[in-house]
Order: structure tokens, then sequence, then C-alpha cells
């Protein structure tokens, strides 16, 4: 009898201070939250909806139509390029990198496109118009929008040489103006201002409407142009899809910008294994945290996402909120 009570005892003490510890943990966990910004968080993972892991919000009333809205993410590795379909037409933004350009020019062909009515170069950088040179070549273009910068680079001189070639001259948008592409629009956000120490920030960003969806086309612009288009009141960020600027770099996607956008998927064309260690833990903590559904190239490659004015669908599954630590 003495033995067990003895035992009893020892048993006592583990219990409470097994139960110290949980309570210490838990009450821990919450000062954290409640203690430090959401972003940076290490458990903004408890605020993701763990259910939320098709590839739409709403599948069931989803109409399918040929003349639904379509934009085909294209995996052009470390690079962008876009193509927006509607109705037969084609809008394209960005053509990624010379080495991935033979995929670009095999993909448009795939899709049967002789022309584009409009093409947007969002800026100089050659993972945004490495295959301009091939596209305009080998496609007609009814309209070209850049913003009002060059570069001295052997690929801006190839593209220079394209379009002086089909003699196409660019055309520099403004904030606020907007085109109509077949029952669609898009209104341009950025850039706000001519001069910029930064290339990235004369990204040419659009808001894209169709019916009831919007999608926002970010190129690489930065947290500065992310500001001037947070205090241009003219301006509505709301979208339902976000081009994530910069490959993910955390130079963009500030919270306040994310918040600001409030979409609910996000759009990352990127490299696996890139140089930038793109994309950086800040940005997918944020998504996270604001539990916005990611779609990845380097996870996914090629992804197409489809509206039909009230509803969006992704061809792929959501991908993963990874990063490699730097
Ligand atoms: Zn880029």
């Amino acid at each position: 009898m003495k033995k067990i009570s003895k035992i009893s005892r020892y048993l006592e003490v583990i219990i409470a201070i097994v139960f110290v510890l949980i309570s210490l943990i838990f009450g821990y966990n919450i000062f954290q939250k409640e203690g430090i910004g959401l972003e940076e968080s290490p458990y903004a993972d408890a605020l993701v909806n763990k259910n939320n892991s098709s590839n739409s919000d709403n599948l069931a009333n989803f109409n399918s139509s040929s003349d639904n809205l379509k934009v085909h993410f294209v995996d052009v590795g470390q690079g962008d390029a876009a193509i927006i379909e509607l109705k037969g037409h084609y809008m394209l933004i960005d053509a990624g990198t010379n080495a991935s350009e033979s995929t670009l020019i095999e993909y448009i062909n795939k899709l049967g496109i002789k022309k584009f009515d409009c093409v947007i170069g969002t800026h100089a950088h050659e993972d945004h118009i490495g295959g301009m040179d091939l596209v305009i070549k080998n496609y007609d273009i009814d309209r070209f929008l850049f913003s009002k910068h060059t570069t001295t680079t052997k690929t801006f001189e190839n593209f220079v040489k394209e379009l002086n070639n089909k003699n196409i001259k660019l055309y520099s948008p403004k904030v606020g103006e907007t085109f109509e592409f077949m029952d669609s629009k898009f209104t341009v956000m950025a850039p706000n201002s001519l001069n910029y120490e930064e290339i990235n920030n004369y990204s040419i960003v659009i808001k894209l409407t169709y019916k009831n969806n919007s999608i926002l086309f970010t190129g690489d612009a930065e947290t500065l142009s992310e500001n001037e288009m947070l205090d241009n009141s003219d301006v509505d960020l709301k979208s339902d899809v976000i081009k994530i600027a910069h490959h993910g770099s955390s130079t963009s996607s500030s919270l306040k910008f994310l918040k600001a956008v409030d979409p609910k998927y996000a759009v990352i064309s990127v490299a696996k294994g890139n140089d930038y260690n793109h994309p950086h833990k800040a940005v997918m903590l944020r998504l996270r945290a604001l539990n916005i559904a990611v779609y990845r190239t380097d996870e996914l490659s090629t992804i197409v996402m489809e509206s039909d004015g009230e509803n969006i669908k992704f061809d792929k599954n959501r991908a993963s909120y990874s990063y490699v630590e730097n």
C-alpha cells in the first residue's frame, strides 16, 4: 500500500508539471499572436483554413463556356508571360526570357494565335521582354503598350530592332486610362511617375475586369510603386486574382498592398531553384496569413485560370506556401 501511494504521488506531480507546461505553451502562443505582426508570426498557419484545397471557390456554380475569359500563365522559368484569351482574341503581357522564347512561341502556336489585339511589355528587364523580338516578328500586333524608359542591353536592342522592322510604335499609357478588350476592359494603375531609380518601378500595372471578376497584373512593381497606387484614391485595387510582383520578391507585395487588393488567389511566375531565392519567405508568410490561395509555376508549370464573369476556376490545385530560407 505504501508503495502505491508513493507512485500515485509521483504521478500527481508529473501530471501537474505537464499541465503547467501545456498552459505555458498555449498561453505563450496566444501572447505571440497578439504581440507580433501577423506577417512575421510563426503561428500564422493557425489562421489558414486547412479545408480550402480545391482549385476554385465555387466550382458547382461555374459556367463552362468557350466564351469565358482565360489567362494562361505560361511557365517561362524565372520570368513572366501571360496570355489573355477572350472569344478568339488575345492579349500578351510580357514575353519571358531569351532562354524560354521557343517555349513561349510553341505555346502561342498551340493556341492557334495569329494576332494580338494588345501586347504589354511591363518593363525593360530581360525576364519580361526576352522573347519579345520573336513575338513581334511572328505575330500581328494591333497595339503595343510600354512605359517610357529604355535600357542599353542586347535584349532591348533586339526588341527595338524588331519594332522598327514591323513599324510598330510604342504607346505609354497614363494611370487611370482604360482600354477595351472584347467584353472585358483594363485600367492602368501604374507607373505613376516618369522617373524611377529602379527599373522595376516603371512596370505597367493593369487591372483587367471581366463582368464581376478582376485580375491585377503587377509586373515587377516594387513597394515604392505600390505605395503610389495606394495613395491614388482614383483607382480601385480590389481584385479577385493578383499576379504577384517580381516573382515573389520581398521588395514587393507589402502587407498593406495585399490587404488593399484583397485577392482570393495569387499567381507567382518563378523558376524552381532560382538564384534569388524567390519567392521570399516574408511574401509567402503574408499570403498564408491572409489565406490567399497560391498558384506557382515552379510547382505547377503553366497555369490556366478561367472566369465565367462571376466565378474563377484554375486548371490545377493550389500550390504550397513553401520558401527557401536564406
Ligand atoms: Zn522580373
